[in-house]
């Protein structure tokens, strides 16, 4: 087999190679990169049952006791605070 023959042949399976991971790549993203929608995902503030509303639905109530519900948040941990004074710290000094 000649040697441009086989550049050819190297070329050609690098071009495939590098299409089939891109199309496999989209795939992958197409199925697994999705997102809980925040403004879906309430907290009970009677009983604390943190549950996704079902989409197109508009009752809002808690469907374990019926009570009032809140956006979900994130639980404050106080790490952010610390971050944020060793950076002024860091800064000042
Ligand atoms: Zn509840």
């Amino acid at each position: 087999m000649p040697l441009s023959k086989l550049l050819l042949l190297y070329t050609l399976v690098i071009l495939v190679g590098g299409l089939l991971l891109l199309l496999v790549d989209k795939l992958w993203m197409s199925n697994h990169n999705w997102h809980l929608s925040r403004s879906k995902l309430l907290t009970c503030s009677k009983c604390g049952n943190i549950f996704q509303l079902p989409r197109q639905s508009v009752d809002r109530r808690c469907p374990q006791c019926g009570g009032k519900t809140q956006p979900f948040q994130m639980p404050y941990s106080g790490l952010h605070e610390t971050l944020k004074d060793r950076a002024r710290n860091l800064k000042e000094s």
